[in-house]
């Protein structure tokens, strides 16, 4: 923080050339260099490497996120839980996660003669959830979600990153579904997955089957690996989406779907994916009961809309050079007064669109000309010049995220249409054929 200058006093507006170049940055991937323009994140050596904390304006980009994923999922029909981040040694040697991916977790903590551990995934916990009631084929497909805290012994952590982290927010559901409905809610969660990439405006660079390699890192059980790999593939086929097929991706339990993307330098990353696993129900002897009156083994279907907050908000940095689009901006709308004579209708311009739940506020003459402070807001997606013909008149002239000008109309008119955007999550600053 101590290279930080001071800056405008509005978040967002803050600017880099004012800062003294540091040499290190710029050997920084894309992300972490404007992380820190921005104010979004940033690391600390002394909380650690791989422990980002997050500034306001980062928390804002997380939040709207993280709001988007879990009203899309309410409206999918997921359920959302809540779990601790903690759990015994046991859960997962049960789930499997300690025979074959103990080498990304943290060492276990002594506690009064037991051993607890820092959770390396969310599915044991939801497993349990599911078993602590008992369920009838009518509930199925029983869906489970939560933005959920998870963690990996990154030994490599790097500072000053979002994508190698250490303590990492997951957007995790679990599904429990009769075998025969595994394509369709793989299916399903493909296209939320395609809606959440159209809102964050950003291209996957491929979609991977991603299927067991070499070496004992997988589960056993050819049968099951066969089963969901064809069921992974029937929904890919059904999607109509290219993909590719990549020896050595699966997870431990089971055959994926992972939506890949490219970073700022070119390198590929997973970020969305969707699993089938026979493996886990059975582990922990889920049931329910069938039409027939008989016990059956559900399915799991593991599935993340966006990854994890971290992974998704590098991306979203990277991919849009920090002008997000107008849902996830920190800062939504700044008004223009021209002159210190029109400070009243800009003032309450802001507070009529805060009333609408939009970020805005008002950047004075005292921060400079109206040039430098439309250059200095560049990156916000609306700006709302009022001068004295606009004050008289009682309208705003809108200027949208990269120049354009739009006709003079009344503020109210021109906050609907804003509100309407960002409430419907569009990637676009502007509806031409809205009213
Ligand atoms: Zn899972």
């Amino acid at each position: 923080m101590s290279d930080r200058s001071p800056g405008a006093s509005a978040p967002g507006l803050r600017r880099a050339v004012t800062r003294p170049a540091v040499r290190e940055e710029t050997a920084m991937p894309d992300h972490r260099r404007l992380g820190r323009e921005l104010d979004l994140f940033d690391t600390d050596p002394l909380l650690g490497a791989g422990l980002p904390y997050w500034l306001p304006a980062g928390a804002t980009v997380r939040h709207a996120l993280e709001e988007y994923v879990r009203d899309v999922e309410r409206r999918a029909g997921y359920q959302h839980v809540c779990s601790p981040v903690l759990g015994k040694r046991e859960l997962y040697e049960l789930s499997g996660h300690w025979a074959h991916y103990r080498a990304d977790m943290f060492p276990p903590m002594d506690l009064g003669g037991e051993q607890v551990v820092l959770r390396p995934s969310l599915c044991p916990h939801h497993a349990v959830i599911y078993r602590s009631r008992a369920h009838s084929y009518r509930e199925l497909p029983l869906r489970l979600a939560e933005l959920g805290g998870m963690y990996r012994s990154e030994l490599s952590g790097v500072l000053g990153g979002l994508t190698r982290v250490r303590a990492i927010q997951l957007n995790d559901a679990h599904v429990f579904c009769a075998p025969d409905q595994v394509a369709d809610e793989v299916l399903a969660a493909l296209e939320l997955i395609r809606g959440a990439y159209r809102a964050m405006g950003i291209t996957p660079a491929r979609y991977r089957l991603s299927l067991p390699g070499p070496g004992g890192k997988y589960v056993a059980g050819a049968e099951r690996w066969r089963r969901s790999t064809a069921l992974l593939t029937e929904a890919l086929r059904r999607s109509g989406l290219p993909f590719e097929a990549a020896a050595g991706e699966a997870a431990f339990y089971g055959p994926k779907i992972d939506v890949q993307v490219a970073d700022a330098a070119g390198r590929e990353a997973t970020l969305s994916t969707v699993q089938v696993d026979f493996h886990q129900p059975e582990r922990f002897d889920l049931r329910y009961v069938g039409a027939d009156g008989a016990r059956h083994r559900p399915v799991m279907v593991h599935r993340s809309i966006v990854g994890s907050v971290e992974r998704a908000v590098a991306q979203l940095v990277e991919e849009h050079g920090g002008a997000f689009p107008p849902w996830l901006a920190p800062v939504q709308l700044v008004v223009l007064p021209v002159s210190a004579a029109e400070a009243a209708p800009a003032a309450t311009l802001v507070r009529r669109a805060t009333g609408l739940g939009l970020r805005a506020e008002v950047v004075g003459p005292g921060h400079g000309s109206l040039g430098s402070r439309v250059r200095a807001a560049r990156l916000v997606p609306y700006l709302a010049v009022i001068g004295a013909a606009e004050a008289a008149a009682e309208l705003v002239a809108p200027r949208l995220r990269g120049g354009r000008r739009l006709d003079p109309l009344p503020g109210g008119a021109f906050l609907a249409r804003i509100a309407g955007l960002v409430d419907a999550h569009r990637a676009e600053l502007w509806d031409e054929d809205a009213r």
